[in-house]
């Protein structure tokens, strides 16, 4: 793992700064952290505003990422309620979630960590949790548990899987209890991460450096990464034929999907193995990646394939609502990511941005579960329940009951031709910003960078070049999977005057007309 410590940082105003910086050092490395995984927090002193001094964990808040937070998104919380909490002998998640809430010492504050109360417990002042490829690397395999004490011997406790909550926390304190001692300097959650502590958050990181170092070398010496020859390109694929599968996919969600097209090495040495079908089922790498990726993803590219998808994942709904502690509303059957061994990886979401995030978080996942099952006694996920308790977890349902608040055109795709500037640019930014993905065309270059975020590609073409055309068009169905919604704007305007006056050639230019469209056969 690399140390990103830099000894400028040493002048942090306060813990809190410190812990920020800690944080945002362990958010910034993809192979720890994706997309809102992984917290931080530290034990400090909240001063009231009547002179009172709190005993407070400043813990970090939902909505925030660890790569930017900000000392805002570290809640304030007294301790003091926090061990109250921990001293009942069960409390719903949902009732856990509401206490915190109002326990909170800002109340502008954001709703606290599902682990808080697992950091409160900690008897360290600094604690950081990631959830690292390595350590998730090694503990999905039939040895993972002898593997983590074979790495670190008896520094770190071992906790086995429990879903984030009360629960775990509770866990937390009976195996502590049995294992830890004066040297512990770390915490490996089986399945899903590690926490590391100290004194301040500097120590933590470090240790955070030190442990994931070790198991990144113990993988470097029992799983080689594949280093075999680069896989062949992928064969070209029709965009109709992407265009229907997105069709078929936004069908099965009840809403149209953003779906983006992957074909980098990482995707095609994976969708070349001849155990794509059997090793891509087994499960994610961490319960919390089941809201992005779903459970498994689907393999083939056919409708019969999607529907044998969605009917698959109706029975595993079935198979295990009876865990659910209320009755459940059943999420959409389509697949966020689908893997085909000539389509290459597609990622798929109701925005760009989900598209995204789901696509980053299984590029993180293959090489592991290749690692594992080449290497390290086979890939062996948690059971389909654990992870269904995850995904129908009830914050997270209570989520969906309140409705989410996407904008009109979530899921859309918009091409607009003259995209760079004038009325192109802003129908793009109107389509933008009613939530629709959009591809901009124009012979202008600066269309790349016209507008920025995942919704958003822009490709310098001239629209009057037919073959460049097809291929930008090409570049837009493979970023955004098709296209719903096309504004022709590019235009070339001669001097103003009278009709009759105007010379046909251009005209012929005016309206992106070239020779070879006006003198067809049919003529
Ligand atoms: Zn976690």
């Amino acid at each position: 793992m690399e140390d990103r410590w830099d000894a400028t940082a040493s002048q942090l105003a306060d813990e809190v700064a410190e812990c920020v910086y800690c944080t945002r050092l362990i958010g910034a490395d993809p192979s720890l952290v994706l997309h809102g995984g992984g917290n931080s927090s530290v034990k400090t002193t909240w001063h009231d505003i009547t002179g009172r001094e709190i005993p407070a964990l400043r813990v970090k808040g939902s909505g925030w990422d660890m790569a930017s937070i900000e000392a805002a998104g570290l809640t304030p919380l007294p301790i003091d309620r926090l061990h109250e909490l921990l001293a009942l002998d069960r409390l719903s998640d949902a009732d856990m979630m509401r206490e915190l809430a109002a326990a909170r010492l800002d109340p502008a504050a954001p709703s606290p960590s599902v682990e808080t109360l697992l950091h409160a417990f900690l008897p360290h002042r600094a604690v950081q949790h990631s959830h690292a490829d390595a350590i998730v690397g090694i503990t999905n395999t039939p040895g993972g548990a002898d593997a983590v004490a074979e790495i670190y011997g008896d520094r770190v406790v071992v906790v086995p899987y429990v879903m984030p909550g009360f629960d775990l926390a509770r866990l937390v304190q009976e195996v502590w209890a049995d294992q830890a001692h004066d040297d512990t300097i770390g915490m490996v959650l089986l399945n899903h991460g590690l926490f590391t502590f100290g004194d301040d958050s500097a120590t933590a990181y470090r240790r955070h450096v030190e442990l994931i170092t070790a198991a990144e070398q113990w993988l470097e010496r029992h799983a080689p990464p594949d280093a075999t020859a680069t896989p062949p390109a992928l064969p070209e694929v029709l965009v109709e034929d992407l265009a229907e599968l997105r069709r078929l996919m936004s069908e099965a969600a009840g809403a149209p999907l953003v779906v983006r097209r992957h074909t980098d090495e990482v995707v095609r040495r994976f969708v070349s193995r001849p155990d794509l079908g059997d090793l891509s089922q087994r499960g994610p790498l961490t319960p919390d990646h089941v809201i992005r990726t779903k459970r498994v993803p689907m393999v083939g590219r056919s409708a019969a394939d999607l529907a044998s998808y969605a009917a698959s994942y109706r029975d595993y709904v079935e198979a295990h609502r009876a865990r659910a502690r209320e009755d459940i509303t059943p999420l959409d059957g389509a697949p966020r990511v689908v893997l085909d061994p000539e389509l290459g990886m597609l990622s798929a979401g109701r925005t760009a941005k989900d598209a995204q995030i789901a696509a980053d978080i299984y590029h993180h996942t293959m090489p592991v579960l290749a690692r594992a099952e080449d290497h390290l006694g086979g890939y062996a996920a948690l059971p389909a329940g654990d992870i269904f308790d995850v995904e129908y977890w009830e914050l997270e349902q209570a989520k969906l009951r309140l409705g989410g608040s996407l904008p009109e055109m979530a899921g859309m795709v918009g091409l607009v031709t003259g995209a760079a500037s004038g009325i192109g640019r802003a129908c793009a930014a109107a389509l933008l910003g009613r939530g629709a993905a959009v591809a901009g065309l124009d012979r202008s270059p600066d269309v790349a960078e016209a507008f920025g975020g995942p919704a958003w590609v822009g490709i310098p073409v001239d629209v009057t070049d037919a073959p460049a055309q097809r291929d930008a068009v090409r570049a837009a169905v493979e970023r955004f999977g098709g296209i719903d919604v096309a504004v022709v704007s590019a235009g070339v305007f001669g001097p103003s005057r009278p009709i009759a006056d105007l010379d046909p050639e251009q005209l012929r230019v005016a309206l992106g007309l070239r020779t070879d469209d006006l003198l067809t056969e049919d003529d």
